[in-house]
Order: C-alpha cells, then structure tokens, then sequence
C-alpha cells in the first residue's frame, strides 16, 4: 500500500488541479494512499500542516478550475542540501515513498536530485538523530515520476505540456479582440506573449488568427535588413485591402545576433516607416490564469492516471519517468533524458544552432 504526494511547483499552468485530481483518485481506486503536498517544495520542507492525506471528496470541482489550488512556489531551500534534508525527514515522517510532480524542468531536476540522494540523506537524518533506523529501515528508495505543467510547451520528448494548449486559446482569444478594434480604426497592433525560449504560443497564435508577421526564438529572421522586409510585407497586406496589422512577438524572440527584438521597438518601425497608427499590448498573467480547456482537462488527467500506474510499476532500478504524449499516445520515458535534452535545446539557441534546439526538442524534427 504505497503512500504517493503529489505537489506543484514552478509556474501555475491550467490543467494542474486536473492531474492532482486524477493521481489522487487514481491513487485510492488503486489501493493507496494520496497526499498533498501544498506550495510547492516549499511544503516539503517545511512539513506540518503542508502535508495532508486527500480523500477522494478532497478534490471534487478541481477539474475545471484553473492555476493549482494546493498552491505552487519557487524554493529556495530546496535547492540547498539541509532543505532536501528536511524534505526527505518529512517525507519519511509521513510515510510517503512516493512522489508525482507537475512542474517544469527546474521542478522535475530537483526531484530527481532529490531521489538520487536519497540513501544518502537518511543516513545522514539517521546520523543526526534526527530519524531513528527503524523510521528510515522501510523506504530503501524514493519513487519520483514527473508530469510537465508549463503554458510554454517548451519540453523536449512530449508534444504538448499541460495548460499550453489553454493558453494558445486565451491569446487568440485576445488577438480576435483586439482584431476588430484594429479593423475599426484601421490599426495596427504588435502583440507579445509569452513562452521564454519558447515560439510555439507565438507561432501557433499567429497561425491561428491569421496574423500579419510573427517573431519566434527558433527561427530569427533571416534577411539582414529584415525590418525593410517586414515593413515591405505589411504594407503590400495594406495594398491588399487589410483595414488591420498584426504582429505577434514572443517574449523570447531575437534576431540573428541574439538581441532581443522588442514589442516597442516594431511599435516605432511600424509607426515611422509603414505609416500607422500602431499600439502594443502585453498579453500578461491573462495567458496563464482562468480554467482549463477540455483538451488540458483531458491531457492532464489521462497523464495522471499513467502517473500512478508508473509509480505501481516502478522498482528501485527503474529511471525517474516522466509523463508524456506523442502522436495521441501517452508515453512514460526517462525524465533525466527528456530535461537534459530541453536544457540543451535552450542553449542551442544561445549559439544560433536553431536547427539543432528543434532537433532536440523533437527527434521527429524536420525542416
Ligand atoms: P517554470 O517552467 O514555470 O519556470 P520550473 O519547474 O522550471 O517551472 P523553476 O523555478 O526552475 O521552475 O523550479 C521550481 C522549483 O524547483 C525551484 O524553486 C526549486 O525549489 C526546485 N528546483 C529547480 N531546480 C532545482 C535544482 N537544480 N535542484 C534542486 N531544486 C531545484
């Protein structure tokens, strides 16, 4: 009868209470036990009243909510040897030998961090007085299986991360807005969102509401003079009889030297050498809040579900899973391999290698 946590961490993204809601329901059909563990690490850490047992009326209407109501936060103390000390006391004190986190890549490092010390932290707990050797003598190893709550979509191995697709709804959503006030006045607008290193929220938004020009991290524009290029291209839409402009920018975006390209900064060359009458918003916090759409519903609770099973199957050889989908499928593979590659792909952007950051995004890749 295992004892599984469940906590969120990193950046809040629709869909997390979803997957909490399935691994704890899931967990008790299953014949286990299900924990929350509230703000993140920060829970872990400080123990207490951050860890609770979750009945299955626990997490009723958590489905549709959005954000994670058992909190996430950044910690830290976890970061910190003596704060995964303290979180390994906890999780023995409170009988868990199992853990399911939905993060990004920093949260799913930190745990199997946290599960590769772990023989290593009970003898130190045991060392100190702070656990007895038959406190510790039933958890030989630490079960940790990863789940990637981010809007950004941004790891490598998996097609889609949990609440990005909501996020993607959310931006175009806005851009629609914001389209028929432009048309009315015959505006333009330059638009940025977010997704850090990230262009799929810009690329697939600017798809989606048919956009003008969209600048991405992965592909900076080619041409030397690429603002001649994009003024050229907005103004023969304007010939076409387009009443409104729209650029899209994602927050990470750059130009073939690494420099960042600015909302404000296409705001002025739209202003200055294609004539009109631009404005920029910043989409914001309003990417990443409000409830789930029914395919991060969906997403999240059948990456739930295979969370438990994983934790059921997992011995004390197995490699830290982490939860997936590819081509409709949900997939359980290597969690250290998936965030290595994801940690590669942001440096290869770094050194202009975009070609490559796509390849290590997606094996699958091509041009
Ligand atoms: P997001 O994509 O939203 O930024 P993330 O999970 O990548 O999510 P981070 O801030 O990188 O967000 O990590 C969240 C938390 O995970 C950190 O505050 C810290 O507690 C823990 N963490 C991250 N990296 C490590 C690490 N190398 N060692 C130990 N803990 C870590």
């Amino acid at each position: 009868r295992r004892r599984i946590g469940v906590l969120t961490s990193g950046g809040d993204s629709p869909g997390m209470n979803a997957a909490v809601r399935a691994i704890v329901r899931v967990a008790i059909s299953r014949g286990c036990e299900a924990y929350a563990i509230f703000e993140g690490y920060e829970g872990l850490v400080q123990g207490g009243n951050m860890i609770r047992k979750f009945g299955w009326g626990d997490v009723r209407g958590y489905l549709s909510i959005g954000g994670t109501l058992i909190g996430t936060a950044r910690c830290n103390t976890f970061r910190t040897r003596e704060g995964r000390l303290k979180a390994a006391c906890n999780l023995v004190k409170n009988g868990i030998d199992a853990l399911i986190i939905c993060g990004g890549d920093g949260s799913l490092t930190g745990a199997d961090i946290l599960r590769s010390e772990w023989s290593g932290l009970l003898e130190e707990l045991i060392r100190e007085g702070r656990l007895t050797q038959e406190e510790a003598a039933p958890f030989t190893h630490l079960v940790i299986v990863g789940m990637v709550g981010s809007i950004d979509n941004d790891m490598s191995s998996t097609d889609l991360t949990i609440g990005a697709v909501t996020s993607l709804h959310r931006i175009c959503e806005a851009v629609d807005n914001i389209s028929s006030t432009a048309s009315s006045h015959s505006r333009a607008f330059v638009i940025e969102v977010m997704g850090r290193y990230c262009g799929w929220l810009a690329l697939m938004a600017a798809v989606s509401t048919s956009a003008d020009f969209v600048f991405i991290p992965e592909r900076p524009p080619s041409a030397d003079d690429w603002e001649s290029e994009m003024c050229e291209i907005l103004k023969r839409h304007r010939k076409l009889g387009k009443r409104k402009t729209i650029v899209i920018v994602a927050e990470g975006a750059i130009d073939k030297n690494l420099n960042p390209i600015k909302a404000s900064y296409i705001k002025e060359l739209l202003i200055n050498r294609v004539g009109l009458d631009t404005r920029v918003t910043c989409l914001g916090h309003t990417q990443r809040g409000g409830r789930p759409c029914v395919y991060d519903r969906n997403l999240a609770t059948r990456q739930g579900v295979e969370a438990v099973e994983a934790v059921l199957r997992s011995t004390a050889d197995t490699p830290s899973p982490m939860i997936g989908i590819r081509e409709n499928k949900i997939t359980c593979q290597p969690l250290v391999e998936a965030v290595k590659l994801t940690q590669q792909a942001a440096i290869a952007i770094g050194k202009k290698d975009f070609r490559r950051a796509m390849e290590l995004r997606d094996p699958e890749f091509e041009e």
